[in-house]
């Protein structure tokens, strides 16, 4: 029996990508496959030499900014399956293959009771992207609840097994995002605690939670609902009728505290959360581009979403050109005002020279 869908190690040629990411701007991959296996991987790596140029890694798109054509060979790992593989210590192992949906996985784990994702929840995208930027949102990380990483090493070619530490996840980083390129992430292993430690430290969160938030039996559940209204109130979705968008454009800056008692001098309500080593804070993007007036800004159809200034959105036909551009004249009034660059978080694909 044929299920119509074409084999996942089948290499399609000049494949609009439309589709493919958040953003919805338009570009063509010149090849793109979708291994469901990791025999079908391996076909797939074995075959690219037909594929001159870059390999390059897709899961769900919503990280990323295309502004022109990809060469090379586009992989989109479909690789599927959430497997639990029993207690370890004080937690729960469990395995998820790279192509399952994030949020998909978090539902899976709040309707179990199991806790440790809940804050994460409605994140877009693929388990298999969560570790390459250390996903994060209301305190948590993806790095709190990894065990470890399966990969395969593009250098060797082989499969390989990454600890927590060996994957030096920082701030919306890790070695993944350090080394493009390099690793093709296969599956997680993920680690859940035994026991449900809410982290409440967000006003938004402890808000949109009222008096549950100090109730002695809140679930992960619940917490995940009160995550999935607030971010509905305030990003776009990812359906046809919202503007497209890859999440925050820009991550918050880091600068050392002397630098930020300057800045407050000057600007007393810029935002700012001191970081654990005592000598850092982190600033609020999102309250620079605000205060610059660009909230709600356009270009064309390249825009600033109107409820939340971090966020860039497509109107409509925006190229991935265009919203390359507003970035930049973004980025170059905060480094005019503050005296702050700040740094896109989506990969911009192919990458600036
Ligand atoms: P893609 O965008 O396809 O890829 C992102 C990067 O990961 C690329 O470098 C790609 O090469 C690499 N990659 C993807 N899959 C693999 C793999 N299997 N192996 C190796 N490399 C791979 N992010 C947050 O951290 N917190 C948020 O709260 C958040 N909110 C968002 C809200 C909205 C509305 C949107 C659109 C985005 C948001 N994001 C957020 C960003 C995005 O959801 C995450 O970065 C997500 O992990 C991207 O997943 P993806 O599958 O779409 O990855
Ligand atoms: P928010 O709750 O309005 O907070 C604004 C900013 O202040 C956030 O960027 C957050 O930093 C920081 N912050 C707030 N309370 C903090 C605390 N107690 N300790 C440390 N930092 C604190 O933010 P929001 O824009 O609505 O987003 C809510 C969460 O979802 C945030 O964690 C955000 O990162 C995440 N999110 C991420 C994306 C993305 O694409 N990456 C998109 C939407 C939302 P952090 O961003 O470092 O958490």
């Amino acid at each position: 029996m044929t299920t119509g869908k074409p084999a996942g190690q089948a290499i399609r040629k000049n494949v609009p990508l439309h589709g493919f990411n958040s953003f919805r701007v338009p570009a063509t991959a010149a090849c793109l496959a979708q291994p469901r296996t990791t025999d079908e991987l391996q076909a797939v790596l074995d075959q690219a030499v037909h594929c001159p140029g870059p390999l390059r890694v897709i899961g769900g798109g919503t990280n990323l900014l295309i502004v022109d054509d990809l060469p090379g060979l586009l992989l989109q790992p479909a690789l599927e399956g959430i497997k639990w593989l029993g207690r370890a210590g004080e937690g729960w192992l469990l395995r998820v293959g790279a192509g399952i949906c994030w949020h998909e996985l978090v539902c899976h784990c709040v309707a179990r009771n199991r806790p440790g994702l809940e804050n994460l929840a409605l994140i877009p995208g693929t388990v298999g992207a969560a570790p390459v930027q250390n996903i994060g949102a209301y305190g948590s990380q993806f790095s709190d609840v990894c065990d470890s990483v399966e990969a395969v090493d593009l250098n060797t070619g082989k499969s390989c097994s990454l600890s927590a530490a060996d994957c030096r996840f920082g701030y919306r980083d890790s070695r993944f995002r350090q080394e493009p390129g390099r690793w093709v992430i296969t599956s997680v292993t993920l680690r859940l605690p035994d026991h449900f430690a809410p982290r409440l430290d967000y006003p938004g969160l402890i808000q949109a939670l009222g008096s549950r938030a100090t109730a002695a039996d809140l679930s992960p559940a619940e917490v995940a609902d009160a995550v999935i209204r607030v971010r509905q109130s305030k990003l776009p979705g990812l359906g046809p009728d919202e503007p497209g968008s890859a999440g925050s454009f820009f991550k918050n800056p880091v600068v050392a505290l002397t630098q930020v008692e300057a800045l407050q001098a000057r600007w007393p309500k810029l935002p700012c959360h001191p970081l654990a080593d005592g000598s850092h804070g982190k600033l609020s993007a999102g309250w620079m581009i605000d205060a610059l007036g660009y909230k709600g800004f356009r270009v064309g159809d390249a825009g600033v979403y109107a409820r939340h200034a971090l966020v860039l959105v497509n109107h409509g036909q925006a190229t991935g050109r265009e919203l390359l551009a507003l970035a930049r004249e973004i980025q170059n009034a905060v480094q005019a005002e503050f005296g702050v660059w700040l740094e896109p978080e989506p990969l911009i694909w192919p990458e600036p020279v």
